[in-house]
């Protein structure tokens, strides 16, 4: 029988990066093979992201572009999954008639079966009820075949209910994987080659808060650290306020856990961090700073920034240039703020102007460029080691790699490096890579 082709397309964060690899594992189980090209496909997944306006928009976007192809080829099943999916649900299809497929964030591992069941009746599915139990979190991604890096979930969901943000209603309440499993699924990567994992979850350290499995994420880390075959440890993301001295210390007394943390810090005044309730001052926030930086001199941190919180004053703005200043985070993921429908910061309404949010963003940015040209030029010079990922994008003859800071360093190199860990020495630096050559000398900086 011929095979059927299946074609995902990925929007928004690493987690649903993992999911769509979940996806195409379960597809790939019940006959389906993955494809590149979209107008192959008999199935088309498109895994929604929905935390900000724009990102929505870029979803409704490409399904209009896509009635064309369902148009031509009206055996083609197209089914939305995501964020996306379980905030509009049943609405999805009144907007976009042509859709046969909406699941929702706990319902990935019923896909399969309901892939069947439009087969069968050619009529639309609905599927986005929240489970107890996330029965996803346990399918592991067999796509990682091959792989150098691969993902793990670790936890799915969030009960921190920061005002602006749409991910608890969407995911759902926290629920952590059993520690067992976790562990044997590292296992089972670093037998299949896998030599760095992230653990993936929305609050990684609170792991094991809601099930109190015994475990917290720092034991976990010190667990994976034993595994056999890996090389590499990373996670995100991190909120501040779970940020124990226990885990902390994970950065000096665990081998394989890498130099570099994501820490979200959103905002640097005091009274948008409450009204954000992200439960952290800016004053607790440096003290983490500053005993990450006692434990793990050379850790990279990067954040998360949010301009024009309804009600943000230039005063507060200033505040987050200043804790910049003082921080100068490795780099930033930085956003307008975007109103969200549900959450409890709608009901402030969205006051600050887009010219000013536009403005802000660009002074965040600018600042951020400093910061980040001047941590990669204090490379240079150094000899560090780069697990090697894959070809540059930029030439045939350079390979890429990241260090364990997690900065992008190409250099002259062929593809039997791939998978290996190497030294080089740090040569040119730029905005977003470093530049280096291959060197037999000892490490000098991680
Ligand atoms: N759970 C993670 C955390 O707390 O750091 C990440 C959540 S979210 C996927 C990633 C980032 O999107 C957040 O850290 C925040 O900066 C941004 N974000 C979330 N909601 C937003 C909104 N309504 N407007 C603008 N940015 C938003
Ligand atoms: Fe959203 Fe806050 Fe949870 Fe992160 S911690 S997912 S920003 S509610």
């Amino acid at each position: 029988m011929e095979k059927k082709h299946i074609f995902i397309q990925t929007f928004g964060c690493q987690m649903n990066v993992h999911d769509s690899e979940k996806i195409m594992t379960l597809m790939e189980r019940s006959g389906y093979e993955s494809c590149d090209d979209m107008r192959k496909a008999d199935l088309i997944i498109i895994n929604t992201c929905s935390i900000r306006e724009k990102a929505a928009q870029k979803v409704y976007s490409q399904l209009g572009r896509l009635k064309e192809l369902k148009r031509e080829k009206p055996g083609l099943i197209l089914g939305v999954g995501g964020c996306l999916a379980q905030q509009w649900g049943s609405k999805f299809i009144e907007r976009i008639p042509f859709l046969d497929l909406v699941f929702g964030t706990h319902n990935i591992h019923m896909l399969p079966e309901l892939v069947t069941r439009i087969e069968k009746t050619k009529a639309p599915v609905v599927q986005i009820e929240f489970q107890e139990s996330v029965k996803s979190l346990n399918i592991p991604a067999l796509s990682s075949n091959g792989k150098i890096s691969a993902y793990i979930t670790i936890m799915q969901g969030c009960n921190n209910f920061c005002s602006y943000c749409v991910v608890p209603y969407l995911r759902g309440r926290e629920e952590s994987r059993s520690f067992r499993e976790i562990a044997d699924e590292v296992k089972s990567l670093a037998h299949r080659g896998v030599k760095e994992i992230t653990l993936l979850g929305q609050n990684v350290n609170s792991y094991g808060a809601s099930n109190s499995n015994g475990h917290d994420f720092a034991d976990l880390l010190r667990e994976i650290d034993k595994i056999g075959g890996i090389e590499r440890i990373r996670f995100t993301t991190s909120h501040p306020k779970d940020l124990s001295d226990k885990l902390i210390h994970c950065f000096s007394e665990t081998d394989k856990l890498c130099e570099h943390i994501h820490l979200p810090v959103q905002a640097g005044s005091n009274r948008i961090l409450k009204m954000m309730n992200r439960c952290y001052t800016i004053k607790d926030y440096l003290e983490k700073v500053d005993k990450l930086r006692a434990v793990c001199p050379e850790i990279s941190i990067t954040s998360d920034i949010i301009v024009g919180f309804p009600g943000e004053t230039d005063r507060d703005f200033q505040a987050t240039i200043d804790m910049m200043k003082k921080i100068r985070f490795d780099g930033i993921f930085s956003f307008n703020y975007s109103e969200r429908e549900g959450t409890d910061a709608a009901k402030l309404g969205d006051t600050v102007s887009i010219f000013v949010k536009r403005e802000r963003l660009r002074l965040v940015q600018s600042l951020q460029e400093e910061h980040t040209i001047e941590k990669h030029r204090a490379h240079v010079g150094n000899i560090v080691e780069i697990l090697v990922e894959g070809m540059s994008k930029n030439s045939r003859e350079d390979m890429t790699g990241r260090t364990r800071t997690n900065k992008i360093v190409n250099f002259r190199g062929n593809h039997e490096l791939i998978g290996k860990a190497v030294h080089v020495k740090i040569t040119d630096a730029y905005l977003h890579s470093l530049r280096g050559e291959l060197t037999e000398e000892e490490v000098t900086k991680c």
